[in-house]
């Protein structure tokens, strides 16, 4: 069996880990979010694609479900001596090798397709994980800033936000700005409105090599729990890939990061306002629309959405959807594969 799935960080990662366990034998080919992917301290980072990969080749700190296992942070501090930041960005001293090695190859010329097959050539992930593309997407985000936020100044100094302030939007309380997705996720945590989500360079973006080709191969396509704005909207937006997915003519099956009208973790709720979605299983269903979705599962305190969603043409089920452990969560792929091939039969 052929899957593809598409994945941003932790919520991607956590689901994959237990579809391997569900299906050891299937081919799964991973399409990774490459919208959060920041330049610091000269480094190129991927955030989306390391959760990935260090979660499923067991480098993962399973606790912050970020970065490396058994983690130091003495380079960040010898940094921070410097008064180079930005310090809100956690970049361990482990992590920091991958970045470096990642940032070396792509400086001599090597796509970041090739380069993430090289740096799973070490992790062996047990899956092919290929970015969504190897053109430079930035995920950015409108927001107002509070009048003494350090990024509201007229020099932020951080280093790292994408900021520019429109002329004239000064007035009234607070700055309006276009931050770093990174900046707005990791500095603010979501704290101000996300007034616009925009995938900066996504329009121009060519799917990676291999990309298009395991789509048009695929038996099933998943969306696991991920979120449905930065992580697998991001994807959607490179051109050709919302596409491939929709003709491939096999299920597409989904999974709700939204559970009891909230996020499980996170805030994707934020980021859904900013595109008019409502913070709920159904409404999340329906944004990605009968035309990509063959079905969606919810969780069992979401069973009233079941109805409402399957009106939409989306066949539904409502099944504990909380990957509390690696089998919980095996029990959910099962349940995505079991209602592909109940939509597939139709
Ligand atoms: P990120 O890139 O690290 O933010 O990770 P993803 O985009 O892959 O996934 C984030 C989403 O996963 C969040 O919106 C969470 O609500 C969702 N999530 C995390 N843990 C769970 C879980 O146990 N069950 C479900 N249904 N969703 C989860
Ligand atoms: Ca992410």
């Amino acid at each position: 069996m052929r899957i593809v799935v598409l994945a941003g960080g932790i919520g991607g990662a956590r689901f994959l880990r237990g579809l391997k366990r569900a299906v050891p034998d299937a081919d799964i080919t991973v399409i990774g979010n490459t919208g959060d992917d920041i330049h610091l301290f000269g480094l190129k980072v991927c955030p989306d694609l390391d959760t990935v990969m260090y979660t499923l080749g067991g480098g993962i700190d399973e606790e912050r479900g970020w970065g490396r296992t058994d983690e130091s942070f003495r380079l960040k501090e010898e940094l921070a001596a410097y008064g180079v930041g930005p310090e809100w960005f956690g970049l361990g001293d482990r992590d920091f090798a991958t970045h470096i090695v990642r940032t070396q190859m792509l400086a001599a010329g090597y796509p970041l397709s090739a380069v993430t097959e090289a740096l799973c050539d070490r992790w062996q992930p047990g899956v092919r994980m290929i970015p969504m593309t190897d053109d430079r997407v930035e995920t950015h985000v409108a927001v107002t800033l509070p009048d003494g936020d350090p990024a509201a100044g007229p020099s932020t100094g951080s280093g790292a936000g994408a900021g520019e302030t429109p002329p004239g939007s000064a007035a009234g309380s607070g700055v309006r700005k276009v931050i770093h997705f990174q900046e707005y996720w990791v500095r603010l945590r979501a704290s101000v409105p996300a007034e616009a989500v925009v995938p900066v360079g996504a329009e121009q973006a060519k799917p990676a090599p291999g990309v298009l080709e395991a789509i048009a191969a695929a038996d099933v396509i998943l969306f696991p729990p991920s979120n449905p704005v930065v992580s697998i909207g991001t994807i959607l937006a490179v051109p050709g890939i919302r596409e491939a997915i929709a003709e491939a003519g096999v299920p597409v099956v989904g999974l709700s990061p939204i559970v009891g009208d909230a996020p499980v973790r996170g805030m994707a709720d934020k980021v859904l306002a900013a595109v008019g979605v409502e913070s709920t299983a159904w409404a999340v269903a329906e944004h990605y629309g009968s035309g990509l979705l063959d079905g969606w599962l919810v969780d069992t305190v979401d069973a009233t959405n079941v109805e409402r969603i399957e009106e939409a043409g989306i066949r539904c089920r409502a099944v504990p959807l909380m990957m509390t452990d690696v089998d919980a969560t095996a029990r959910m792929a099962r349940e995505a594969l079991a209602l592909a091939e109940e939509v597939r039969t139709v």
